[in-house]
């Protein structure tokens, strides 16, 4: 793989420790890693050079929360308006027809709009497995599309005759689940910097596996070395489930189950206390703030001020695209300004706070210290965003304006040095035929 010069941004956003930005700044990229950063870079001989004046270069957008399968159920009538268990209850009978085909169509289109909004690693919970599906399908199209990718094998062990919310033909033996746990951690995961495949294990929420599913779980995970992800505290609903069924609130749940700790982040959060948020920042358990899901379910305003200044780690997700419906992480990080301005007041986050969530915060909350910034030794993922049209025409502030005027596209985007994004269009995925199964997929379903 030869060198690329990025060459004459308009600013580089390094999210560097000093969080430095360089007017006119070029990135030289080599072997997959981010080998330079500066001002007038030397072109090496034989570097392609990518010009990028008129544009801002950050690090590539980070997701932390996704379920990919369910771009396939976007905007489903029914589910439409409902709150969180309602919506599930339409839609469990509807994934219970997938298969591996839906998992990894589902997947390359959510992939790749999320390649678009700039994102270069993304982690993904797939916690159904009906008729033969496997982690595996989305592993696949994780590898066709390019992204790095954190896929976690997500599990629901308690069906509806047992008090649990999905109906119990989704349900899987708890020890089936374990022995899968251990074969795709063994199969995929690996653990080296620059990895483009680490896998984690998730235990779908409270309300849908047993107390001791999740502490056989993180017992694994430690074992494995791997991390532990779930759904906690999403709306109030989730929380008087966890207070009738195990007598306390989640973060109690959480903790004595062995789901705190640096290795663990949790999905929504969008009702933890002053106590939680404090238990939270404690043992560095990380969040996935996912700002446009929770207002779509009505589910509230997650504590995201609360928990930064107490110095919990928040990273930015989408959530699944039946909850969203859209997977644009761009728009999160709009979203997730907004949202903690429209409840504390204009001054509760600024534009760049959320760019930082969106990059490092994200990166952070996945564990990976070698992403997240534009730094020499970091990985060479990074998005280059036009600033230069439309949306952004009279900003004075181009950085500002990735989230003030947004959400924009990139136009162009490298993961591991390799481009996804050129000129804004997929280059990894024939995409038109990737849509026209996708459709097809769609309404063989809806029939
Ligand atoms: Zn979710």
């Amino acid at each position: 793989m030869s060198d690329i010069l990025i060459r004459k941004a308009a600013v580089v956003v390094t999210m560097n420790t000093a969080r430095d930005e360089i007017a006119g700044g070029d990135v030289l990229i080599r072997g997959g890693v981010v080998a330079a950063v500066g001002q007038g870079l030397a072109v090496p001989a034989g570097a392609e050079v990518v010009e990028a004046a008129g544009c801002v270069v950050s690090p590539g957008l980070v997701n932390t929360h996704h379920h990919l399968f369910q771009t396939l159920t976007r905007a489903v009538p029914g589910g439409q308006d409902a709150l969180l268990f309602g919506w599930l209850k339409t839609l469990y009978p509807i994934w219970s027809r997938f298969g591996p085909d839906e998992v990894f169509v589902s997947a390359q289109v959510g992939l790749a709009e999320l390649a678009l909004s700039g994102c270069t690693l993304t982690s993904d919970h797939l916690y159904l497995f009906p008729n033969g599906a496997r982690l595996d399908d989305t592993i696949a199209a994780a590898a066709e599309v390019g992204l790095r990718f954190h896929p976690t094998r997500g599990a629901m062990s308690i069906g509806a005759s047992s008090g649990g919310l999905p109906p119990d033909a989704l349900v899987e033996a708890e020890a089936a689940i374990l022995n899968d746990m251990v074969r795709v951690v063994d199969a995929f995961h690996d653990p080296r910097p620059g990895a483009m495949v680490r896998v984690g294990l998730a235990p779908c929420s409270p309300f849908s596996v047993s107390r001791a599913l999740m502490r056989e779980t993180a017992v694994l995970a430690r074992d494995k070395r791997v991390r532990l992800h779930t759904h906690l505290a999403e709306n109030d609903e989730d929380v008087a489930y966890s207070l009738a069924q195990f007598g306390c609130r989640p973060g109690q749940y959480a903790e004595d189950l062995g789901w705190v700790g640096e290795d663990v982040w949790h999905a929504h959060c969008v009702k933890l206390d002053a106590a939680e948020i404090g238990l939270f920042a404690r043992t560095a358990t990380g969040v996935a703030h996912c700002p446009c899901s929770n207002c779509r379910l009505g589910s509230g305003i997650a504590p995201v001020r609360a928990m930064r200044d107490a110095g919990v780690r928040v990273g930015l997700g989408v959530d699944g695209s039946a909850s969203n419906d859209a997977g644009n992480l761009a728009a999160e990080m709009r979203q997730a300004m907004l949202l903690q301005r429209v409840s504390l007041g204009a001054d509760a986050m600024s534009a760049r706070e959320a760019l930082e969530i969106a990059t490092l915060g994200g990166a952070q909350v996945l564990g990976r210290d070698d992403c997240g910034s534009l730094a020499p030794g970091r990985r060479a993922d990074l998005a280059v965003w036009d600033v230069s049209g439309l949306e952004t025409a009279g900003a004075w502030d181009p950085v500002a304006a990735l989230v003030l005027c947004g959400p924009p596209r990139v136009r162009d985007l490298f993961v591991e040095g390799r481009p996804v994004v050129r000129g804004g269009q997929i280059t990894t995925l024939d995409l038109p035929r990737v849509i026209e199964r996708q459709v097809r997929l769609a309404r063989t379903l809806a029939a």
